[in-house]
């Protein structure tokens, strides 16, 4: 049985502004199984991130923004895969964050099993190191590894701000049902785009 419904409205930011040095880009996922065609379970929306990514990347960059990427990781016989399919098995191709992103010196990388980026992971505790609190959250697939991720962040307290022209899904309905949750469950920021993001 099919039930249509509507994705009941969220509200949408032309601009925010994030304290340079209380602020990290979390960039979730942008492993080649996901966002290249080639790649296992590639997200039609996602190659269309990657130029905006880049951009807050080098926003961020230029600000002295800390960056954190997560990256899917499985060995042999995950239980996702029964899910999902054989997919980021680690040390592949697929399980490499795509080119145009790569992680540069100073970055994160957290590996993580599941679709959440705090989950058994040092993530939690690295933020709080370095004294972050706002969380600018990018990557695929929203309604999964972004989303988890976000309601995780939020969970801890931290405020959480997701650029739409940042994150990607399957499905339309899944891409818009992660924001309206981020923005009604967790209380999170929806902005148009990486341009409405100033960090001071
Ligand atoms: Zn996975």
């Amino acid at each position: 049985m099919a039930v249509r419904v509507e994705v009941p409205k969220y509200r949408i930011e032309d601009r925010v502004e994030l304290p340079r040095k209380e602020s990290a880009v979390i960039v979730v996922d942008m492993q080649n199984d996901f966002v290249n065609e080639k790649g296992a379970l590639f997200v039609p929306t996602a190659p269309a991130t990657i130029k905006p990514i880049r951009k807050l990347l080098d926003k961020a960059r230029d600000a002295g923004v800390r960056i954190f990427y997560t990256q899917d990781t499985h060995y042999d016989d995950d239980p996702e895969y029964r899910i999902w399919g054989e997919h980021v098995r680690y040390g592949t191709w697929g399980w490499e964050i795509v080119d145009e992103l790569k992680p540069r010196e100073g970055d994160i990388v957290i590996r993580k099993t599941r679709y959440d980026g705090f989950y058994g992971t040092p993530l939690d505790d690295l933020l709080r190191v370095y004294n972050i609190k706002n969380l600018v959250i990018t990557g695929t697939v929203a309604n999964i590894c972004v989303l988890h991720t976000a309601g995780s962040a939020a969970l801890r307290w931290y405020k959480v701000i997701v650029p739409m022209d940042a994150i990607s899904a399957l499905t339309d309905f899944d891409y818009h049902a992660a924001l309206r949750q981020i923005h009604f469950l967790y209380r999170g920021t929806i902005v148009k785009s990486v341009d409405s993001i100033i960090f001071k």
